[in-house]
């Protein structure tokens, strides 16, 4: 076999050794043969000492320069590997839902790192994150036909962070037609769109958490901020909330959110503004809503947004604390990997304090359980929402 070795040298630490299923690139010998390496070849690892530590792809322009596939050297990665990945994927999904809407793949923590694969019915979002991914398309097409024979497949391949590994941005059906879908979640039926729509179109992670807000709405007031297309102030509309404003900038975002609300037979309030301006237009003007929820895009890009990000937070929090009802509830969210739970948790009091409100925390969540975590990966955990009960 023509496959190339990568080697890690000897006394290197590497995390790999240990299970994680990245390799960087000063665990390994970068040499003018590693170098020459074509990003996202399949390689071999192995210690300097002939230990296998499995078969990955490699890419000589990305930090991350290896990513593990198999724990064995020489496994063949093709359509039968994927579709053996995928059958496992999806048994959990149907273990976990009735209906096939979900996160059908969630990179690393479905083994399959830097794949990301959202379910809407027989239409698929896909988006490869890395050079070696984007290479195994026709593999992961023809597993996923066998698997789960979809009639459309959108790439949503426009993530920034493809430019680490030297990717071009594109979106593009890759199987069949169409954009705009419906979503069916926790009994509620929204619309997407697939093509325009952030990220790969729908959030599946917050679906449970959109479970526990509705819970707590009925006969109440609602203010979903960073709304995108409402989904949980539709699922706390159709709980009987009494009134449900969704606050978002994106107009897009917004006609969807009401056109979702009219398929459920609620209403919504939509209201186009930016959050912080809206946050302190109705506390001047004296409004306060019996749930907050505040979902806001990541404020920790990278690491070294790490100081402004927190400070963001805590400001986020403190103005949705302010239009808080007392014996309200109030959901902080935050989708940055770069800020760790402790001090998302902590950003958040402080804000809380500032607004001089009291309380406690009655939950602290993540991402569903379609969105699995690799256990030597803890920060791929990106997801945080902490929700209060405000004296
Ligand atoms: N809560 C949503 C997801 C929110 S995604 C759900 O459950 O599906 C973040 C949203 O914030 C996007 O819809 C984006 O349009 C919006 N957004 C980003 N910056 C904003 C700002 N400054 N003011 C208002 N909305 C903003």
């Amino acid at each position: 076999m023509s496959r190339k070795t990568i080697i890690v040298p000897k006394g290197q630490r590497a995390r790999a050794r240990e299970g994680s299923p990245w390799i960087f690139s000063n665990e390994i010998r970068m040499d003018q043969a590693a170098k020459a390496l074509a990003p996202g070849t399949v390689v071999n690892v192995r210690g300097e000492d002939g230990r296998a530590f499995g078969t990955g792809y490699f890419n000589p322009k990305s930090l991350i320069a290896v990513r593990l596939l198999a724990p064995e050297c020489d496994a063949v990665i093709d359509a039968g590997y994927f579709a053996q990945r995928f059958k496992r994927a999806l048994a959990l999904r149907q273990a976990l839902y009735d209906r096939p809407f979900y996160r059908l793949c969630h990179a690393e923590g479905d083994g399959l790192p830097g794949l990301v694969i959202d379910r809407f019915g027989d239409t698929m979002t896909l988006q490869t994150g890395t050079a070696g991914m984007e290479r195994q398309l026709g593999a992961i097409a023809e597993a996923l036909d066998e698997v789960v024979a979809p009639k459309t497949i959108v790439l949503r391949n426009d993530a920034p962070s493809r430019a680490l590994e030297g990717l071009e941005p594109y979106v593009r059906n890759l199987k069949g037609e169409g954009r705009r879908i419906a979503v069916e979640e926790n009994g509620a039926r929204y619309l997407a769109d697939l093509t325009e729509g952030q990220k790969t179109g729908w959030y599946y992670d917050q679906r449970d958490n959109r479970v526990f807000m509705a819970a707590l709405a009925k006969g109440k007031t609602v203010l979903d901020a960073y709304s995108y297309t409402g989904g949980f102030g539709i699922l706390a509309a159709k709980a009987g909330a009494k009134e449900v404003v969704c606050l978002d900038s994106s107009a897009p975002a917004l006609a969807l959110a009401e056109e979702s609300a009219r398929a459920n037979a609620v209403t919504v309030k939509a209201v186009k503004a930016d959050v912080f301006e809206e946050l302190e237009r109705l506390k001047a003007a004296g409004e306060r809503f019996d749930l907050v929820l505040a979902d806001p895009p990541p404020f920790v890009k990278s690491k070294k947004d790490l100081e402004p990000g927190a400070k963001a937070y805590r400001k986020l929090a403190r103005l949705a604390a302010d239009v808080t009802a007392p014996g309200g509830y109030l959901m902080a969210a935050s989708c940055s990997h770069n800020i760790a739970p402790e001090r998302f948790a902590q950003e958040c009091a402080q804000g809380l304090a500032r607004a001089g409100r009291a309380g406690a925390i009655i939950r602290q969540a993540g991402a569903g359980p379609d969105h699995p975590v690799h256990p030597m990966l803890p920060e791929s955990a990106y997801l945080k929402a902490l929700v209060y009960a405000l004296d």
